[in-house]
């Protein structure tokens, strides 16, 4: 049986749409895949269809959400968007009326921040943007990159901590289904989502796809991935591990039955180097420094978007010891890469992994 990969350049600008023709009976849904990028990253869809005029058609809402959610909702770079104006409102008395989504978010994300003993922290912003980690993600040419002085860099620091962080829930009369909070960051304070993003987008591809009763889909934001469905066949979704040390290859691969969230941190998608030495963007709020728990590589495996991603950040930070506890404490499967190039997988973990 031939198959082969046919370019559809039309599709969406920027992107390459291909269809993998198999030869499977007209009536099954046929793979379709195609990658572009948004949110600052690589964007992965693999999307099970009836014919290549559906699988367009989907391809291109999924790549609404992510535009929409970063440009309305959480990027701290655009001034379209609402975390923006909240970061603007940093010092004011007043504080700032958040949407129902922000609200939820925020208070999902302080809650991770506590049970992690404040490793995740979604203040980190000014320690990230003195770091200067955006231009490492645009791979800027980094050879004469200069490390912050130690004296600032704790100035920034000190700016930082989710527990400085005020919610005052808003009434709404009789109305309790709306739920909003006012929110009131000290002077100085901003706030950084990139954390859990990519974990909230894939949230909401999952609901996309279970409106639009798509059968099958493997949709990838940077290092998270969502499975979806079923593939025609019946056989499990494959996630592979990448091997923080060459990231062409994998270590293993997860095999997957319908829906699950799975996020990776590795220390080896935004770093410089500087005399040798790694650094890289997920930050220790401890020391505002790149963390070193003796972890390159974290995946969490959950049923939840947000918790994939913000564990497997905060369990980045923590190491494999105190990380294990934390994803146990949230029913997360985890497996971490140690800097020696071991593995150490949840007991759960096990039964989803192969070499
Ligand atoms: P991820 O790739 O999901 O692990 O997220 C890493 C991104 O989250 C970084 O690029 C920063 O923008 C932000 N970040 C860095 N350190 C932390 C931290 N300790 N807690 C929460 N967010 C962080
Ligand atoms: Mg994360």
């Amino acid at each position: 049986m031939k198959k082969y990969l046919k370019t559809l350049t039309s599709v969406l600008p920027g992107t390459v749409l291909c269809m993998l023709l198999g030869g499977c009976g007209a009536e099954k849904p046929e793979k379709y895949m195609s990658v572009d990028t948004a949110m600052g990253t690589v964007v992965q869809q693999n999307i099970y269809a009836s014919d290549r005029e559906t699988a367009e058609k989907l391809s291109g809402g999924i790549t609404g959400i992510l535009e929409q959610l970063e440009q309305q909702t959480i990027s701290w770079r655009l001034e379209s968007s609402e975390l923006f104006a909240v970061n603007e409102s940093a010092g004011n008395a007043e504080g700032f009326l958040l949407s129902e989504e922000l609200t939820k978010l925020l208070e999902k994300c302080l809650e991770v921040s506590e049970q992690s003993g404040g490793a995740f922290d979604v203040t980190l912003l000014p320690v990230v943007q003195l770091w200067d980690i955006d231009a490492w993600a645009a791979a800027e040419n980094t050879a004469g990159y200069v490390l912050p002085e130690a004296e600032l860099l704790q100035q920034k620091l000190d700016l930082c901590g989710s527990s400085k962080i005020k919610l005052a829930p808003e009434s709404h009369g009789d109305n309790v289904e709306i739920f909003q909070a006012r929110c009131f960051l000290p002077r100085g304070m901003q706030l950084d989502l990139g954390a859990v993003g990519k974990g909230v987008a894939l949230e909401k591809i999952a609901d996309y796809l279970e409106r639009n009763q798509v059968s099958g889909a493997v949709v990838s934001v940077g290092g998270s991935v969502l499975t979806y469905g079923e593939k025609p066949d019946r056989t499990s979704w494959k996630v592979g591990i990448v091997n923080p040390r060459d990231t062409s290859s994998n270590l293993g691969v997860l095999s997957l039955e319908g829906q699950w969230f799975v996020s990776t941190s590795g220390d080896y998608e935004r770093y410089v180097e500087v005399n040798g030495v790694r650094y890289h963007h997920i930050i220790d709020p401890a020391t505002g420094m790149p963390a070193n728990a003796g972890v390159c590589g974290v995946t969490v495996l959950t049923r939840d978007g947000f918790l994939s991603d913000a564990l497997s950040t905060a369990c980045f930070i923590l190491g494999a010891e105190k990380g294990m506890a934390l994803a146990e404490q949230y029913d997360a499967e985890v497996l971490f890469v140690t800097l020696e190039g071991d593995m150490i997988l949840s007991e759960g973990m096990k039964q989803y992994f192969q070499k």
